[in-house]
């Protein structure tokens, strides 16, 4: 075959084509999560020669996601010049809840926070009023710290439960308003980026996962005991949400036939009517109103109500009304999680939440119920521990969730051509 042999330099590059942006996928994924970060280690694990390798590497790095770096000294044979990813070419915005407040963070695309922040949020007072209370606070962190760079993602946490497909809360029990709310469209109308809405718990329990050092492949569950009961389970290194997104809700799990315990669910029996800390401020508001603890009726009387605070003073005081039913409440969780561990067979468990404050008698109760109720092959391996960063990690579950998801290869190869997710945004959302 004959031709003419063209200069490249001498014509525009073509666009690249489906496949280019395929493998440019697979390569800004390697790079990313460190797997390889050499010419010869791209070359080992995608199968490619040389030169493809390097035009793939043009284009990453003309889009901005990739730089060279320094210099690896190879095993074997000469030094190769390290390919780095740039976690600074764009911000990841994360919040979650927490009882009465919200976690806000600004994170590299390596989803590490930049900067945190927290603010008194009730979600009880609805979207409306919430929503806004979040916005301002990215406003205020991006104000600090994004420096001229977008917005590519955006992840939210909310105790409910969620459709992750469409981000939107179904028939939240108490939280009014919330229901069929697209949450996800109004924060993509303010920052034109992809937005995901997760369970609060799940968030945690990626954030306890990802907090976990050394990173292994260890399956987590995540149960938190706050005002309400949730749990978020880490299976293969991805959060488990079952086939609608309502995996994990076990606070109405019936674990009671005592007719008192009512819970605000409307049903009687729940887990949470028992154990949570809006069920244990109700029954030991009972217990100071007939007398049965003269600490918490003088708690009550003074403050107006048992919440966190007058509890963790009960208990510090050892209030033995209080003592009885923090043990309770965490005998119950305990036995109720014991199921759950023989279910789905965790390396790690662990407990988060306000059960946690001042004191350790929730959680060596609920540990002990737990291995009383979990059968040996589940129980021989399995690390207990209170959590790690309590709230805050809620926020760093959400950043890697939008870093695995803008990152993903079908994701990117809707936006890596136009060098920023902004504008694909819907379509990212859509991959399932
Ligand atoms: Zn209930």
């Amino acid at each position: 075959m004959t031709g003419t042999r063209v200069d490249r330099r001498d014509v525009a590059a073509p666009p690249p084509s489906g496949r280019d942006i395929l493998l440019l996928a697979q390569i800004v994924d390697l790079v990313r999560t460190g797997v390889a970060n050499t010419r010869p280690e791209l070359e080992q694990a995608t199968g490619l020669g040389r030169t493809v390798v390097n035009e793939r590497l043009r284009e990453g790095m003309d889009l901005g996601v990739l730089e060279e770096g320094g210099t690896a000294q190879a095993e074997r044979g000469r030094p190769s010049r390290t390919v780095r990813f740039r976690s600074e070419a764009g911000l990841i915005l994360s919040a979650s809840f927490a009882d009465n407040s919200v976690w806000a963070a600004v994170s590299d695309l390596d989803g590490t926070a930049l900067l945190r922040s927290t603010a008194d949020a009730d979600v009880l007072q609805g979207p409306d009023v919430v929503l806004p209370i979040v916005h301002g606070q990215f406003e205020s962190l991006l104000k600090r710290v994004a420096h001229g760079r977008s917005v590519w993602g955006v992840a939210l946490g909310l105790p409910g439960p969620i459709d992750f497909t469409s981000g939107r809360m179904v028939a939240p029990p108490i939280m009014h308003g919330w229901d069929g709310y697209d949450v996800r469209g109004w924060f993509r109308n303010r920052y034109e980026a992809p937005v995901w809405v997760d369970n609060d718990d799940n968030l945690r329990a990626f954030g306890e996962w990802a907090l976990d050092q050394p990173r292994d492949a260890r399956d987590l569950l995540y149960v938190e005991i706050g005002e309400g009961i949730g749990s978020g389970l880490i299976t293969g290194g991805r959060v488990h949400r079952g086939d609608t997104g309502a995996a994990g809700d076990i606070g109405h799990f019936r674990v009671t036939d005592d007719p008192t315990a009512v819970c605000r669910c409307g049903r009687t029996g729940c887990l949470a009517a028992v154990a949570s800390g809006w069920g244990l401020s109700r029954i030991l508001t009972a217990a100071a109103e007939r007398g049965e603890s003269p600490m918490l009726a003088d708690l009550l009387a003074r403050n107006g109500h048992i919440l966190g605070l007058e509890l963790r003073d009960a208990i510090a005081a050892g209030d033995p009304v209080t003592m009885a039913a923090v043990r309770r409440a965490a005998r119950f969780t305990g036995l109720t999680v014991g199921g759950l561990v023989n279910f789905a067979n965790p390396g790690t468990l662990v407990l988060g939440g306000t059960a946690l404050l001042g004191s350790d008698v929730f959680f060596e109760t609920f540990k002990a119920a737990v291995l009383e109720q979990a059968i040996e092959l589940a129980a021989h391996d399995l690390v207990i521990r209170p959590s790690t960063a309590d709230f805050e990690v809620g926020t760093v579950g959400g950043a890697l969730l939008v870093a695995r998801r803008l990152f993903r290869q079908d994701a990117l190869q809707l936006w890596l051509a136009a060098g920023t997710p902004i504008g694909s945004a819907v379509r990212i959302q859509q991959l399932v």
